[in-house]
């Protein structure tokens, strides 16, 4: 815990919806403003508590 932060990142506009994390744009998780992929989804799962996801 403490790594989470809040939902609160809003610097990506329109057409440059990205990984924020490895920075792909393919399988995009835009659920809770992640922004992430699914595969950086599974790693941060653990931290935000959606560790059954899949
Ligand atoms: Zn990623």
């Amino acid at each position: 815990m403490g790594k989470i932060k809040p939902p609160k990142v809003r610097k990506f506009g329109k057409g440059a919806r990205r990984c924020i994390r490895c920075g792909t744009h393919e399988a995009l998780i835009r659920m809770y403003n992640l922004n992430i992929c699914r595969r950086c989804f599974r790693e941060v799962a653990e931290d935000i508590g959606f560790k059954k996801y899949m």
